[in-house]
């Protein structure tokens, strides 16, 4: 199963694909998690991409395609991955497409986890107090949010015009939520949209 994950910062993506992971057997590959490693190593990549992180913008497209590609190449990716965190605007859903030809590995399913702003607002508040990521705190949160509808709303849209993707409502429990995307990746798209 190759699979994309969108939705919001905070819409639960992380949580949700770690329990993928576990049902379908494959990685979860999250692009922000990439990016907090290389920080956390102080590689000259992680140096570059913190100041751009902590501010809530986008780390730049060659970068993050850099590190996806060498992650794709890993051997545990070749039975599928669970992408989260990308593509974040249309160049990047270009690069994904031209690098997925030419691995000959097409998506099977893109899944937008739908989530209110307020919903996120509490949520990313909750987590950083938990677990204190810089960009989660209140004004860098509004900052992602403005830059999800700017440049990563229109990747849904593509995704949507392409026919590929199945909304689900993020709102609810863990395993409600979860149950949704089960069910999505079970149905037909057109199906799943419509709700
Ligand atoms: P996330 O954990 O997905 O919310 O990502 C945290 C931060 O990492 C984002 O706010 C961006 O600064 C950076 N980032 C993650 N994925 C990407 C991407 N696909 N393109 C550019 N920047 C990204």
């Amino acid at each position: 199963m190759r699979l994309v994950l969108l939705g919001a910062p905070g819409s639960g993506k992380g949580t949700q694909a770690a329990r993928l992971r576990a049902a379908l057997g494959v990685p979860h590959i999250s692009t922000g998690d990439l990016l907090r490693a290389a920080v956390a190593a102080g590689t000259p990549l992680g140096q570059k991409a913190k100041a751009v992180m902590d501010a809530g913008h986008l780390v730049s497209d060659d970068i993050v395609l850099g590190m996806l590609e060498q992650r794709l190449a890993q051997p545990d990716a070749r039975a599928g991955f669970i992408l989260d965190g990308y593509p974040r605007n249309l160049a990047q859903v270009q690069a994904l497409d031209a690098l997925l030809a030419r691995m000959r590995q097409p998506l099977d399913a893109v899944i937008k986890l739908r989530v209110p702003s307020a919903v996120i607002i509490a949520r990313t508040e909750l987590r950083h107090r938990a677990e204190g990521r810089a960009d989660d705190d209140p004004a860098t949160v509004r900052k992602r949010l403005a830059v999800y509808a700017q440049q990563t709303a229109p990747v849904a849209e593509h995704y949507t015009r392409a026919g590929t993707l199945r909304l689900v409502d993020g709102v609810g429990t863990l395993d409600e939520v979860f149950a949704r995307i089960m069910a999505a990746l079970g149905e037909a798209p057109a199906a799943a949209a419509a709700r």
